[in-house]
């Protein structure tokens, strides 16, 4: 979306990410998604007087790995308790990192080279989970309220970027991003629908060269589509208030999916509100270097790093193929790329099977060794199969496995003799008079509509190259 006249957006993003431990932050109730509500409960979750917390070893190390793929400093932090009320939250506090977070100062540098600074990436632990019957969904309104605590005492980190990001689309970019980044450490398993990975936005407008503006919070976006719609629909009614003569209230907002709109949930408590002070049950948390460097040394190669592994290996880069990067290391499809790319298939062919063949059919992998893949593209490189066909051999790899030969075989695809291929084109030259005339005149769009007839005439059983070669050798 562009913004009219001289307006620019400033985005600030906090992310919400579910630690995989496998139990809770403070007591050893399962950390798990989808139990019956409230089975995974003891004293300590459910805010029972006299109950202690126990900090989860794993959860440390879980968020120092986001901290040291963040490029954060690892500082010795403490734990705060963050008080208010609200039915999911038993105790009435949440235990949270205040001015002393686990991690500080990083970075994240996004795929278009731009740069996001990280303020902090701090511990707590997340609230149960309230539904609310009838009305719109809120507890506003609403006839009867549920409270499942099984989340209640899940670890969290929270993700807060500097107010550096100047659009909703790199707002996106960023969140998937970073979503890379908190699978790649085993953080997370990121996936947003089920609230492993939540989005509070902190938007506000100025014109460029301008102080900021007044910000405002949305709350809770759970999808990448939802983080650009509120966003984009935001900075609109901010604008309009402002161009009408009205001034933003700094506040906190809900964005309604449905209505694709924000509105105001409470304005913005000051961090005084919450009365913080530190947790007297907890130590203070200071990891020592060897322990750091342990976390260090397990850490695997981050998305970034595994795109330029892989960009590296291109003959040429073209806007399809660097999509089609991007689509291969989100889905973890690299190691058959690189195994297609060591046995000398073209990088333009693996990447285009990986990203859409692959791609298409992500929960089938377990059937198609990255030697089968090698193999099919080795096949429709040499012309032994056409790209039709080929990608039908793809299809019954992952659909049932097997040897691409013998699938080949038994499709009843063979390769076209060059006998036929040349009387083939010979006809269709006669057919097409004018076409030819123009072809051979230098107009190469012409060699599209001769391998289109082709393979009509075939059935898609030839190969294109060798269509080309044929028509060169006559012009
Ligand atoms: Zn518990």
């Amino acid at each position: 979306m562009t913004l009219p006249g001289e307006w620019e957006m400033v985005i600030g993003l906090e992310v919400h990410t579910e630690l995989q431990t496998a139990t809770k932050m403070f007591c050893g109730c399962a950390n798990h998604f989808g139990s019956e509500p409230n089975t995974n409960v003891c004293p300590v979750c459910l805010g029972l007087p006299g109950s202690l917390p126990v900090l989860n070893e794993r959860a440390v190390e879980l968020a120092m790995a986001i901290g040291m793929a963040l490029h954060c400093t690892i500082a010795p932090s403490t734990f705060h308790r963050k008080n208010y009320f609200y039915p999911d939250m038993p105790k009435d506090f949440q235990i949270s990192q205040y001015d002393l977070p686990i991690n500080k100062g990083g970075f994240l540098d996004l795929p278009d080279a731009s740069r996001v600074s990280i303020e902090r990436a701090h511990l707590e632990e997340d609230t149960g989970k309230s539904t609310h019957l009838g009305g719109t969904g809120r507890i506003h309104g609403a006839e009867r309220s549920l409270v499942d605590y099984n989340r209640s005492g899940v670890p969290l980190v929270e993700i807060v970027s500097g107010p550096d990001i100047r659009s909703a689309a790199q707002a996106r970019a960023y969140a998937s991003e970073l979503r890379g980044i908190l699978i790649a450490t085993g953080a997370s398993d990121g996936r947003m629908e089920e609230g492993s990975m939540r989005i509070d936005a902190n938007v506000s407008v100025r014109k460029a060269g301008e102080p900021f503006g007044t910000r405002c919070e949305i709350k809770n976006l759970n999808s990448l589509r939802s983080l650009v719609r509120a966003i984009d629909f935001e900075a609109r009614r901010q604008i309009e208030l402002i161009e009408g003569g009205g001034v933003v209230r700094q506040e906190t907002r809900h964005w309604d999916e449905n209505l694709g709109a924000t509105s105001t949930m409470r304005t913005k408590e000051e961090a005084e509100d919450y009365r913080y002070f530190r947790e007297p049950d907890l130590v203070d948390l200071a990891p020592d270097d060897a322990w750091q460097q342990r976390v260090r040394d397990g850490l695997p190669k981050m998305p970034a790093e595994r795109r330029a592994l892989l960009s590296a290996r291109l003959t040429s880069s073209t806007e399809a193929q660097f999509d089609a990067v991007e689509v291969v290391i989100d889905l973890n499809l690299e190691t058959y790329v690189h195994a297609a790319l060591d046995a000398g298939v073209d990088p333009a062919l693996a990447l285009a099977r990986a990203a859409n063949e692959l791609a298409g059919d992500i929960d089938n992998l377990g059937h198609l060794s990255s030697e089968g893949f090698c193999a099919t593209l080795l096949m429709e490189q040499r012309g032994d199969l056409s790209a039709t066909q080929a990608k039908t051999v793809l299809g019954e790899q992952l659909a049932h496995g097997g040897d691409p030969a013998s699938i080949a075989a038994s499709l009843g695809f063979e390769r076209l003799s060059s006998e036929s291929l040349e009387g083939t084109v010979a006809t269709l030259i006669e057919q097409f008079p004018d076409e030819w005339a123009r072809y051979r005149e230098g107009d190469e769009k012409l060699a599209q509509f001769f391998i289109g007839q082709v393979m009509k005439v075939t059935k898609g059983q030839a190969n294109g190259k060798l269509v080309v070669e044929q028509l060169q050798a006559r012009r």
